[in-house]
């Protein structure tokens, strides 16, 4: 039987101590079982705690290698769909450069600051970003919506999202996730915000950090941070904003990929400055 996260959250110390970099065990069981956390990387296992760890990283390595599985299908269905369109027509509406290599047509299209070259069966990735099937699936699945529009200029929740209910939790723990790693860090979030890439905004109030970022050509992202304030009994706060047509470029779950991403590269340790696209 696989083990649950309440298992797991029975058997950890329940301190709330911080040290595996989430701010409570309950947060910490969720992402060991969720999203194959390093369990280890509370200092404080023992007993019971302990006994479990093989058995989670073995759901861990089964969960990875279904995991893989199903991006190789989500990737050929994908790739099948963009396969009739014309590269060429679509490349001014989705922001990208049309180009051709040997009789294969492919679009150049801004990510994060790195430019990547998506063919229609295969994405190059420049030899400085590391390759991710599902930054893949994300590009596949802009290029189908076709580009056709322009992004609406107001700022809406992903949980005012049509269908968004189920995935919502979800966004609402990253959001979680970087607010307590950059409590007490609003400079630091400033600073490797702006070595994203990211441009200052005015938009939230009172929020120390109002960063808006272009991950990709059409879909733009809005990060606002609060800082704790533990007199007031508040704690560090993120929210992550986006345009209000982004479903016309992207779908539910690509979005929440794009928004991990994100994450990964503010959170990442000696993250290096990506080139400016
Ligand atoms: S390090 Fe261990 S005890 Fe501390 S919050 Fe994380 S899981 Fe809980």
């Amino acid at each position: 039987m696989a083990i649950t996260v309440l298992e797991l959250f029975k058997v950890l110390p329940r301190t709330n101590c911080g040290e595996c970099g989430v701010s409570t065990c309950l947060a910490f069981a969720t992402q060991v079982i969720k999203e194959g956390e390093d369990l280890a990387k509370c200092p404080y296992l023992s007993g019971e705690a302990l006994r479990l760890a093989e058995q989670v990283k073995g759901q861990q390595e089964q969960g990875v290698g279904r995991r893989r599985e199903s991006l190789a299908i989500a990737l050929e269905a994908l790739q099948e769909k963009v396969a009739p369109l014309d590269f060429a027509a679509l490349a001014p509406g989705l922001g990208a450069l049309a180009g051709e290599s040997g009789g294969r047509p492919f679009l150049e299209i801004p990510y994060f600051g790195h430019r990547l070259t998506v063919f229609k069966d295969q994405v190059r990735y420049p030899p400085e970003a590391a390759a991710d099937p599902w930054d893949a699936i994300l590009l596949y699945n802009y290029i189908a919506s076709q580009g056709a529009g322009e992004p609406g200029g107001t700022w809406i929740a992903y949980k005012t999202l049509p269908n968004s209910v189920s995935k919502a939790k979800t966004m609402a723990r990253l959001e979680g996730k970087l607010a307590d790693h950059f409590a007490g860090r609003a400079e630091e979030l400033r600073q490797r915000s702006l070595a994203l890439g990211g441009g200052p905004a005015q938009v939230g109030e009172g929020a120390q950090v109002q960063m808006v970022f272009q991950p990709l050509p059409k879909l733009p992202v809005l990060l606002l941070f609060w800082e704790a304030e533990p007199e007031e009994g508040f704690q560090a706060q993120a929210h992550l904003l986006l345009d209000n047509r982004v479903l016309d470029f992207l779908d539910l779950e690509s979005i929440l990929f794009l928004v991990e991403r994100l994450l990964g590269h503010l959170m990442e340790e000696n993250e290096e400055r990506p080139e400016n696209g």
